[in-house]
């Protein structure tokens, strides 16, 4: 039976916008109608989006703005916080609280339900962290976070042998480094068992590593090269309830199985360029996701000046755990 002429527009659109694959497994995980579309823009560089469940609205970060922002369909965009100390990547913990990694404070730090700011580590082995990029938490609390040298504050002083991995305790704010060989590690997700962590490389590599992860998070064994961004870094990551690994690609999120296989891309659209609007147009390079709305089957992008959304069938693997 063919189908409906708009349908199979809808169809066009979403196979040009969304995959360039056209793999069946792939066009399963959105709705026939899903397109992506433009919902923010007029940011300097986006980050960390994340879903907050009691507030019910979406939290991402304009790093160089200095600012917090907030998002719903319903009201549009607004400040959550302002000054952030140049937060990048956000996070959720089961009592739904904010974690976030703040740049120039070089800190990561807990949002309690009266707004206070709690820092829950800023130092390892008695020295301030680079500038904490990315964060993923367990059920029981335990935080995973990467501390790339991307953000240092200028004139600041690297004072990490490295760019580590590491676990943190918010309970007793112990702080091990986890994983020390990475160049540049950035996004970080667990699996939906949590015994799977899944770190980015967005410097030389710029592959995903996937390690198994003792039970008590203070080992990793067995790391190997999951899968290797084609266009752009890996950047921000996010794992969906069926496993499938989300990373953020220069021209948009690319969509892997469980075990490394590219399904398929979803593009941000074609927009003029901000710094040069009379030449040609450009895709913005997705820096990190999220997934979102009450549901959590929308996927949110942060990519530059904007956020993009785009409806899934797909729920994202933290909600499950
Ligand atoms: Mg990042």
């Amino acid at each position: 039976m063919s189908r409906p002429p708009l349908l199979c527009c809808v169809l066009l659109a979403l196979a040009s916008l969304a995959s360039a694959q056209e793999n069946p497994e792939f066009q399963k995980l959105f709705p026939d109608d899903a397109k992506v579309e433009r919902v923010a823009e007029g940011m300097k560089f986006t980050e960390g989006p994340v879903w907050l469940p009691i507030s019910k609205h979406l939290v991402f970060s304009d790093i160089p703005s200095n600012e917090l922002k907030k998002f719903t369909r319903k009201d549009g965009l607004s400040t959550f916080r302002a000054p952030s100390n140049n937060t990048n990547g956000n996070a959720i913990d089961a009592q739904g609280r904010l974690l976030s990694c703040e740049h120039s404070a070089r800190r990561v730090t807990r949002t309690e339900p009266d707004g206070k700011i709690t820092v829950l580590a800023d130092k390892f082995d008695g020295k301030p962290l680079n500038s904490p990029n990315d964060l993923v938490v367990r059920p029981d609390g335990i935080i995973f976070f990467t501390d790339p040298d991307y953000g240092l504050p200028r004139g600041a002083t690297k004072e990490q042998p490295g760019n580590y991995v590491y676990r943190l305790d918010p309970a007793t704010g112990t702080v091990h480094a986890l994983v020390k060989d990475f160049d540049k590690p950035n996004g970080i997700a667990l699996s939906p068992d949590g015994k799977k962590l899944y770190v980015a490389d967005s410097g030389r590599p710029r592959h995903i590593r996937a390690f198994d992860l003792a039970d008590d998070g203070m080992s990793v064994a067995n790391g190997k090269v999951l899968c290797t961004i084609d266009k752009g870094a890996p950047d921000g990551i996010r794992v969906d309830a069926d496993g499938r690994i989300w990373s953020s690609a220069g021209d948009g999120v690319h969509v892997f199985t469980p075990d490394g296989q590219l399904l398929g891309k979803v593009l941000t659209p074609e927009i003029p360029n901000p710094a040069n609007p009379n030449g040609p147009k450009v895709r913005e390079g997705a820096a990190n996701l999220g997934f979102g709305d009450d549901d959590g089957r929308t996927l949110y992008i942060t990519a530059r000046t904007s956020l993009y959304a785009i409806r899934t069938n797909v729920t994202w693997a933290g909600l499950k755990r």
